[in-house]
């Protein structure tokens, strides 16, 4: 990866709040020179291009700046994570082209020392056990304009709560039957500031630490000061935090005031999370969609999963350009999946080598190529780069096209086949439609034309004669079947379970609950109006039975090429070998050919 900050077109540094942020502190001299960032997911799932932003930003700002970004596991939570989505998140990481180096840490790592400071804190008078039921509590707590109330539990005295928290630890107490609570300000206007929990009873077998401890250390307790322990200089996160950052500041400047954390302490820096158009991101939604089967799996190429990207045919290089086109900002913003498909394009269009495929047969018989005959005919493989070569493609009498490339009645502006009309095979020769052949139902079973031999692509002089229409074809006797799965957007609407207006004006407004509250961690998740899973495309996967030339029946999996006007293709990571070809749709070209014919998008 290189470390040099991205540019415009123009050749200028981009930058943004963050990059000013870190500059600016690298020039003050407030860490030492260091710029220390980290990833800090929970094992709780498969990473989106939402985490992706947030690990372009973290790795990204800590290689421009000669740092290093740490990727650290939030695994305080037993009930929900595992090392399988562990492991796929490393390895998301590293497909996305970044490297932690010797910088791999479990927030479970510091257990004990989280512990031994939440001693320190009943300590200092500035914790206690709070018996109370989580009804009580949630009572206790006053709302935004009335002060909360303290707990009748709040003034135990030093020992007790030192001995009830150890009691606690040692399993002696079933779930919920205590809570371990900061003691800090009960009239405060932010809630997160009235007496947060930070430890609760959980008698779950951790998928690292076993059964070794029944009491676990909630997050917003655990984030910060993880953060202090690793020496991180700037902690990025999502804007759901940002009232969560005085509780962050108050309790590592605490444990640094008592000698237990070095200064300088970590700063909270909030930028807005990704929302993107036609997808959905919230986990409980994604858990959903493959619990219930809408999608065949965490890695179905619709999901916004990077499993799901990956297989679809997406890169690392157009998701990173994607998560530095769209930059970072402090307000809530959606962004049109547009964009993120744009990104696929401008790499593919670079790096994929063409190939024909006929996605829709139907067959051309040329009625004036001798029976028999056979002759090559040559495709650059990039239009625009002669050193990538070239491929045969073998000329027969009878081809398939498009299916759509014919018209009984051509509207007025289509250059393609219909009565009489004139067209090139391309990297071959001008035809003239002369008519069809029907089936027993009526249906168009082949088409007629004659060719002209004096038109061969790339014979000198032949090229004189201008034609308007273009189309791709193979060789009846020489093209192989695939299997193409055409993937589109996973939902038809841009919001799914919400109206467009709905979408103008609330974007991202949804906070994060406090973790007071001790239920079990709720996700952020989006309001909706009605159910997001009547939103889903039913055309967002058709799979045909495609003709594709022969050189693609060799592409080994992952292979993307760009089938000619149809769009970029995968060989599926999964399903693909040489013998059944299986090939995924990653996105369809912008071009006029796509734009004449809807039905094709
Ligand atoms: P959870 O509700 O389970 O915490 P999460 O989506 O926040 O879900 P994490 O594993 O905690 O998942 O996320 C890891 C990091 O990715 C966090 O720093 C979080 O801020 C960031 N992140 C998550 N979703 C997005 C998003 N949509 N855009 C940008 N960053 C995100
Ligand atoms: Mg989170």
């Amino acid at each position: 990866m290189s470390a040099a900050p991205p540019q415009t077109a123009d050749g200028a540094p981009t930058s943004n709040f963050l990059r000013q942020i870190i500059a600016e502190d690298l020039r003050a001299n407030r860490y030492g020179g260091r710029v220390v960032t980290r990833f800090p997911p929970e094992p709780n799932g498969y990473l989106h291009i939402g985490h992706a932003k947030s690990i372009c930003l973290n790795f990204g700002l800590a290689a421009e700046n000669g740092g290093v970004c740490h990727l650290r596991f939030d695994d305080t939570n037993p009930i929900k994570e595992d090392v399988e989505y562990e492991d796929s998140i490393k390895e998301a990481v590293r497909w996305l082209g970044y490297d932690w180096g010797a910088h791999l840490y479990h927030a479970s790592d510091y257990f004990d020392r989280l512990y031994e400071f939440a001693r320190h804190f009943i300590k200092a008078g500035l914790a206690y056990v709070d018996s109370s039921t989580p009804e009580e509590m949630r009572l206790l707590r006053g709302t935004l304009t009335d002060a909360g109330s303290p707990s009748p539990y709040r003034s135990r005295p030093v020992e007790e709560n030192l001995d009830l928290f150890r009691r606690m630890k040692e399993g002696e107490f079933p779930d919920g039957a205590h809570v371990l609570r900061l003691k800090i300000d009960l009239a405060s206007p932010n809630m997160n500031l009235r007496d947060p929990a930070i430890y609760r009873i959980r008698h779950t077998t951790h998928h690292r630490t076993g059964d070794r401890w029944c009491v676990y250390p909630l997050y917003d307790y655990t984030h910060c000061i993880s953060d202090a322990l690793e020496r991180i200089t700037h902690s990025i996160c999502t804007l759901e935090f940002q009232d969560h950052r005085p509780l962050y500041d108050w309790i590592i400047e605490q444990l640094a005031q008592g000698g237990l954390l070095q200064r300088p302490l970590p700063h909270q820096h909030e930028f807005a999370r990704l929302n993107l158009t036609y997808t959905v991101m919230s986990k409980r939604k994604l858990i959903e969609l493959v619990a219930g089967g809408y999608v065949d799996g965490w890695d179905d190429p619709r999901m916004p999963t990077l499993v799901g990207l990956r297989r679809r045919g997406y890169t690392p290089e157009a998701i990173r350009l994607f998560a530095e086109r769209i930059g970072v900002s402090k307000a809530h913003q959606w962004i049109d999946i547009g964009v993120l498909e744009d990104c696929l394009r401008e790499d593919l269009n670079e790096r994929a080598e063409r190939r024909v495929a006929v996605l829709d047969p139907l067959k051309l018989v040329i009625d004036n190529y001798p029976e028999g005959q056979e002759e090559e005919c040559f495709a650059p493989n990039h239009p625009q780069k002669p050193d990538a070569g070239r491929r045969t493609l073998i000329l027969s009498r009878e081809l398939w096209i498009e299916r759509d490339d014919y018209q009984e009645n051509p509207p007025k502006g289509y250059f393609r086949l219909s009565p009489g009309a004139e067209v090139r095979l391309r990297y071959g020769y001008i035809v003239k439609c002369t008519g069809t052949e029907r089936d027993a139902q009526g249906n168009i079973g082949a088409v007629h034309c004659t060719y002209d031999p004096a038109t061969r692509s790339g014979t000198p002089g032949a090229e004189t004669r201008k034609v308007k229409g273009n189309i791709h074809w193979l060789s009846v006797n020489h093209a192989r079947t695939a299997e193409v799965r055409l993937y589109d957007r996973l939902f038809s609407v841009p919001e799914p379970g919400r109206s467009a207006a709905a979408l103008e004006t609330s974007a991202g407004t949804a906070t994060r609950p406090a973790s007071a509250d001790l239920e079990d961690d709720v996700p952020f998740d989006e309001p909706t109006e009605r159910n997001y899973l009547d939103d889903l495309n039913p055309r967002g996967r058709q799979v045909v039975t495609a003709y594709v030339e022969p050189a693609v029946a060799l592409a080994k999996r992952e292979d993307r090429y760009q089938f000619e006007r149809h769009g970029y293709f995968i060989a599926d990571a999964k399903d693909h070998d040489a013998n059944q070809p299986v090939f995924n749709r990653a996105v369809t070209l912008r071009d006029p050919w796509a734009k004449a014919s809807p039905a094709k998008r």
